[in-house]
């Protein structure tokens, strides 16, 4: 398998969908190139479409504070989105985009290997997991995928169109990432791997 910075540097040049045409750069992935956790968004807005990074505008703020509390550094973990080109207008991706773009987030996750990926709102986990479901019904559950578990939550924008910080949408959230957290500690710990190899 090729590197991380190579298929970056691959996917900086894509124009496999017409989001290519509208984009400032590829938003390819932020973060940890062997992290054990790993979020997918939907895709880039405008300063993460300016900046060349996910998650950087105000949903990326939220998403920062949720991870501050279950104590785990942005640092720490990947971020990459479903569609790595900003839809015009912040409209929603398209299935023929999302599934242009769908190599793009396989190798990806194939490079970083998480244990745990995280799938915000409708899109991405209805991406990752190929059915028609509801966030609302599947959010905080736990998913057997190739090897790894997927937890899909709520789309930290969606909490701030919502009702914002006392609603019952941010309870939900903070809830699912203290099952993160718990799916986390789960994962065999790379010290009792190796014990396990004498
Ligand atoms: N929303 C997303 O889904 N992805 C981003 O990178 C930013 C906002």
């Amino acid at each position: 398998m090729r590197s991380l910075e190579d298929a970056a540097l691959e996917a900086a040049t894509c124009t496999r969908c017409r989001l290519s045409q509208g984009r400032t750069q590829v938003v390819y992935g932020v973060g940890n190139p062997d992290a054990d956790l790993m979020f997918i968004g939907e895709g880039p807005g405008y300063h993460e479409d300016k900046q060349g990074e996910p998650f950087v505008g105000a949903a990326g703020q939220l998403l920062n504070r949720m991870l501050a509390e279950i104590d785990i550094r942005r640092e720490d973990v990947r971020i990459t989105n479903c569609v790595l080109c900003r839809p015009p207008g912040n409209r929603d991706p398209s299935p023929d985009e999302i599934e242009a773009c769908r190599p793009w987030l396989d190798e990806q996750i194939a490079l970083v290997d998480p244990v745990v990926i995280v799938t915000l709102g409708n899109f991405a986990t209805r991406t990752i997991l190929n059915r028609q479901v509801s966030i609302s019904r599947v959010r905080g559950q736990r998913f057997p995928w190739g090897g790894r578990t997927v937890i899909p939550t709520f789309h930290p924008a969606a909490i701030l169109r919502g009702g914002g910080e006392s609603s019952t949408q941010m309870a939900a959230l903070r809830a699912d990432f203290q099952e993160i957290r718990r799916a986390l500690a789960e994962r065999p710990q790379p010290a009792e791997e190796q014990l396990g190899l004498f």
